[in-house]
């Protein structure tokens, strides 16, 4: 495995406008992610966890540069492309996709599969024949477990799970190596997740994808991470190889999340703390350690006045608490 990130993220920070402070007082500031740095590496799935709300989705958009930052850099392949207008950026569009939650409000219900995907391959200048579109699409569809003659569908002739596997079709078409899979499996049934979590396992290990993977359960990347990077109020709180995470957390916002995760082995798991109240407004973050007012080990004079850097406690692991050893 190369030692070079395939994306490296800088001090990202994304602020969005928020509502207005009244006349004349301008407008309040959304901190949706506030400066986080991380790499992906070439062939790896680093898993992206925490509460809806917390700065995933964008995050990886920004990574994507779907999103343009506030501040801070991203890096693909070793090459800034933080300030590329869209003209500069077109060369990398093909290289990094995106699969969403709900492949259906991504789709376009008047169009057949065959007309997304083809709507795909032309933009990137992917094919130069009908004929050889056509081949390549049956061969996407085949790839990702649906059949040729599926291309003359609409999107609502699909259930979830084929739905999703046409998100992936779309995304693959343009021969990525770079791919955000905001929650892919969220929207789908139970039996259906593992399915389409195989299936993004078996293109990266045919293909030597990257992905950052996000979720809002732990357990939905364990099997998938390599690494995973646990985000809170738009901040990284902890980054760790995945047996790290699993085995060892060292976040307290880790260590809930763990615990309010449905555990299939319930004796597997000794410590359980109960994550109380909802993630506060990113509007108005509280002081401090942005995680204090739920934390239950949280310190008076010190977690609601000083904001807790990422630092290494082990090779390999991160974490931002003061009292993390
Ligand atoms: Fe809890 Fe303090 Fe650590 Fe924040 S810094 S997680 S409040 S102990």
């Amino acid at each position: 495995m190369s030692l070079q990130p395939i994306v490296r993220a800088e001090s990202l920070r994304k602020s969005f406008r928020g509502p207005s402070r009244g006349v004349g007082r301008g407008h309040a500031q959304v901190r949706a992610v506030d400066g986080v740095s991380l790499d992906v590496m070439p062939g790896e799935t680093l898993g992206l966890v925490g509460e809806s709300g917390c700065g995933k989705s964008t995050l990886g958009r920004l990574l994507l540069r779907l999103y343009e930052p506030t501040d801070g850099r991203v890096y693909f392949e070793e090459q800034d492309i933080t300030g590329l207008s869209q003209s500069a950026l077109r060369p990398f569009r093909s290289k990094m996709q995106i699969i969403f939650q709900d492949p259906y409000s991504s789709l376009n219900p008047r169009m057949t599969v065959q007309a997304a995907l083809s709507e795909a391959l032309r933009v990137h200048g992917m094919v130069s024949s009908a004929s050889e579109e056509q081949q390549r699409i049956a061969a996407l569809l085949d790839r990702v477990g649906l059949r040729p003659e599926h291309m003359r569908r609409y999107p609502h002739e699909f259930s979830g799970g084929q739905r999703q596997r046409i998100g992936i079709a779309r995304a693959l078409a343009v021969s990525p190596s770079f791919i955000v899979a905001d929650e892919p499996v969220s929207a789908l049934d139970v039996s259906i997740q593992a399915q389409i979590v195989n299936l993004l396992s078996d293109l990266q290990e045919e293909l030597g994808l990257s992905y950052l993977f996000i979720a809002h359960d732990l357990h939905v990347v364990e099997h998938v991470s390599r690494r995973v990077a646990v985000m809170y109020l738009g901040r990284v709180v902890e980054l760790a190889t995945s047996e790290q995470i699993y085995e060892n957390p060292r976040h307290p916002y880790t260590e809930a999340l763990l615990s309010a995760a449905p555990e299939p082995d319930p004796t597997a798991r000794k410590r359980r703390l109960l994550l109380e109240g909802d993630v506060p407004s990113p509007l108005d973050p509280p002081s401090g350690c942005a995680f204090h007012p739920r934390c239950p080990i949280a310190e008076k004079g010190l977690c609601d006045r000083e904001v807790p850097a990422l630092r290494r406690i082990e090779p390999g692991h991160e974490v931002a608490c003061h009292l993390a050893r």
